[in-house]
């Protein structure tokens, strides 16, 4: 009759493992007790040998939905022969291991509850149990316990109080367990906070209907909604959230009706169902019943399921889909604190559908899509954070700060990586305050305090100057483009040397110029340049990314000289401003020399004629993606030299290429799609380079260029075909707001002989 106890770490607490333990003791004749700590789960488990055994399976096999075990540990212990199984009460006084769940979207069992007219929680905005529902967004402290979420204020009905306390019940412990008599209310009020008379969803629905916008309070922020089909109010609210054309995401009632406006394979519907509910970009059908507005000139549309009672509630009124994009004016982050979103969408809002569950951790939508048939985050927040990623091994606890745009950060423990939720783009005021305040609070969360801080080498960048302010902590600074290798080398578990394809926008560089078109050689403890983008410059500095012509004037002028061709993309831009731009050009004025890949993208496509300017950046590129022929696989020529710095890509060749093509009357999606072909191939050329030199044969794609689908699966195949290893990613973004991780584990290397004095461990 042995006794054991039994340590597991993981997500383990508030998802309902206590009574699952419970019961599982009860189906085997387990003896002793189980207790929630802060390292996660303890159980004292007494039986005969083949009883605890089984028991000890089970724990791992038929864990419950939202669980993640990541360690198990039994030790013996000596034999106490007290009869019963308890569950006891959470300690918090040993080290931290906890970790907390994310959010989940409301369960089945929950939805039947909330559709039956029976049931006590029939149509009750906030129901939820052990196995859904808030989780990060509510808990204010570490161990996860009812006091220590923004549940505290509400006191718990008998009935729900009885269902807490109860082991067999589907709520035993269910930390945010409420009822239409003890719980959170809805309110609808306008923009002054007068109350609307009569049921506030009612009232909600009616507006929407009549082409309002209503700010309504989900589950880490505020949306903005309108009716999806009605293109008037549409409209309204692009020219109210000064939106011209980023494509806004929507939500709809279920699969089903999501079929209705949009192709989706099998892989996005398991993507688009799953618990974390992420914004899925799918493919429009020809016959888009929703509004043009909603995505103009995008051939995808972001969708989403409902994942609050609340929005099944809403969705269940037969809307075809309700537009639900992030409350926030352009670039600001996301409101989520009451007061704070009437003031800051006084204007936007007709009304407000709020509740008065308070929001502790503001977390945006998580956004995905799919790629070869796997999912592919392009913004990991909502669902996802703050599950952690498993590091190579133990290191000492980083402080990762990230880069500028999509910054997110992370902060290590152990052997594991804690990427924070998206923040936004660094770049004004009430970013850099939610930026400290979210650094704050995953200290917090993940109980570490950091011994180090990794940054970017950019001076400029204001998380940068963060990470160079903490006088206590040594600063770690890592390139940008080795911190994207090392990303993907993370979520894919590599070790080896591998070859880094790091194509982005811009990333400051090892030797202080503009880096964006790289070839990496190297593994997690660093790496070396082998090929780059050849360098041309960026007229007007920031202003390039926003005005593509300026890039397609650039490039022009490289590959064909002062005798411009004639192009539409020249043609449109008035005379005054494309001599002064040339003569700033000539002269080197404001024009900072980068290797970009992804301005070459914004070159191509103001060449093939796609647009000219753009309202975020990054858009030129991905509308060249969207529109490009997948079945235009000749490549354009291109030149590859061998220079003293490695293996230079020279883009003229091909700009010539394509200036005949678009000349000759070629098809921009043709263009587009030879486009694509030409960078593939001219991959496949530098890997095949680079592995007779050093004997690599694994090939690493990160950095922004591949959230392009398109490219990212031409670039595979070739290499796969070569007999390469290719890694890609699937969780972690491979755009910035992956950074944090990728710096957070190679200052976890450098730091591997111990952290010397901040006086010395810049490297
Ligand atoms: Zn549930
Ligand atoms: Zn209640
Ligand atoms: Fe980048």
């Amino acid at each position: 009759m042995p006794r054991q106890r039994i340590h597991i770490e993981g997500i383990v607490q508030g998802v309902g493992f206590r009574p699952f333990v419970f019961r599982l003791a009860a189906r085997f004749g387990v003896a002793g007790w189980v207790r929630n700590d802060s390292r996660g789960v303890t159980i004292e488990a007494e039986a005969g040998e083949a009883a605890l055994a089984a028991f000890t399976a089970a724990l791992r096999e038929e864990k419950p939905p939202l669980a993640t075990i990541t360690r198990l540990e039994c030790r013996e212990l000596p034999v106490s022969g007290e009869p019963g199984f308890a569950i006891l009460d959470s300690r918090a006084d040993q080290a931290a291991r906890a970790q907390v769940p994310a959010d989940a979207a409301v369960c089945g069992d929950c939805l039947a509850e909330l559709r039956n007219p029976a049931d006590r929680r029939f149509r009750y905005p906030f129901i939820n149990c052990t196995n859904c529902g808030p989780r990060l967004t509510i808990i204010t402290g570490i161990p996860y316990d009812r006091p220590q979420t923004t549940m505290a204020a509400f006191a718990m009905c008998p009935a729900c109080l009885a269902e807490y306390r109860d082991p067999a019940s589907r709520r035993f412990h269910a930390q945010p367990n409420a009822c239409p008599v003890c719980g959170p209310r809805l309110s609808l009020v306008d923009g002054a906070g007068r109350p609307y008379p009569g049921d506030p969803l009612v009232q909600a629905v009616r507006l929407l209907r009549e082409g309002a916008v209503v700010a309504i309070k989900g589950l880490g922020g505020y949306h903005l909604a309108v009716d999806a089909v009605n293109a008037g109010a549409v409209r309204l609210l692009r020219r109210r959230k000064r939106r011209d054309e980023k494509p806004f995401a929507v939500m709809a009632a279920d699969l089903a009706a999501v079929e209705q406006f949009a192709a989706v394979s099998t892989a996005e519907a398991t993507l688009i169902e799953g618990v974390e509910r992420p914004i899925v970009l799918l493919e429009k059908l020809p016959d888009f019943l929703l509004a043009g507005e909603v995505a103009p000139g995008n051939r995808y549309v972001g969708v989403m399921l409902p994942y609050t009672p609340l929005h099944h509630l809403l969705l269940e009124e037969d809307f075809l889909a309700l537009v639900m994009t992030s409350a926030n004016l352009s670039d600001e982050p996301i409101a989520y604190r009451d007061e704070d979103a009437r003031l800051r969408l006084t204007g936007i809002a007709d009304a407000f559908l709020m509740h008065d569950r308070p929001i502790h951790t503001r977390v945006d939508d998580s956004v995905a899509r799919v790629r070869d048939g796997r999912a592919l985050l392009l913004r990991r927040s909502r669902g996802y954070v703050p599950r952690s990623i498993p590091l190579p091994g133990e290191q000492v606890p980083v402080l990762a700060v990230g880069a500028e745009l999509k910054n997110t950060v992370c902060l290590t423990r152990g052997d594991r990586a804690f990427l924070s939720q998206h923040l936004g783009d660094l770049k004004n005021v009430e970013t850099g305050a939610a930026f400290a305040a979210a650094i704050a609070q995953l200290c917090e969360l993940v109980e570490t305090r950091p011994v180090a801080v990794a940054h970017d080498l950019h001076p400029d960048y204001l998380a940068t100057r963060y990470a160079l302010e903490q006088e206590r902590l040594p600063a770690v600074a890592v390139q940008h483009h080795h911190a994207h290798m090392a990303s993907c080398l993370v979520e894919n578990r590599c070790e080896e040397p591998a070859i880094g394809v790091i194509f982005d926008g811009l990333g400051y560089g090892a030797d202080g110029t503009l880096w964006g078109g790289e070839f990496l050689a190297g593994d997690l403890d660093g790496c070396e340049r082998v090929g780059h983008f050849r360098y041309l410059p960026l007229p007007g500095g920031d202003l390039a990314a926003l005005h593509p012509w300026r890039m397609a004037l650039s490039y022009l002028l490289a590959a064909c000289g002062d005798e411009l061709p004639e192009l539409d993309c020249l043609a449109a831009v008035p005379a005054a401003e494309l001599a002064l731009v040339r003569q700033a050009l000539a002269r080197g004025i404001n024009a900072p020399l980068a290797s970009s890949c992804g301005r070459l993208f914004d070159a191509v496509a103001a060449i093939v004629g796609l647009r000219n300017t753009v309202s975020f950046e990054g858009q030129a590129a991905m509308e060249l993606e969207m529109i490009a022929d997948p079945e235009a696989v000749t490549p354009y020529p291109f030149g590859l030299n061998m220079e003293a710095d490695g293996l230079v890509f020279d883009p003229r060749p091909l700009v010539r290429a394509l200036v005949e093509a678009v000349s000759a009357g070629e098809a921009a999606a043709r263009c587009a799609g030879r486009f694509h072909a030409t960078l593939a191939e001219m991959v496949r050329q530098v890997c095949l380079v680079v592995r007779a030199r050093r004997g690599l044969d694994v090939a690493v794609l990160s950095g922004g260029v591949f959230q392009n689908a398109l490219l990212t699966t031409l670039v595979r195949e070739r290499l796969m075909r070569a007999g390469f290893t290719v890694l890609t990613h699937s969780l972690v973004p491979p755009n910035d707001g992956g950074i944090a991780l990728g710096q957070a584990a190679v200052a976890g290397r450098r730091l591997r002989g111990g952290v010397r004095s901040p006086a010395s461990a810049t490297a």
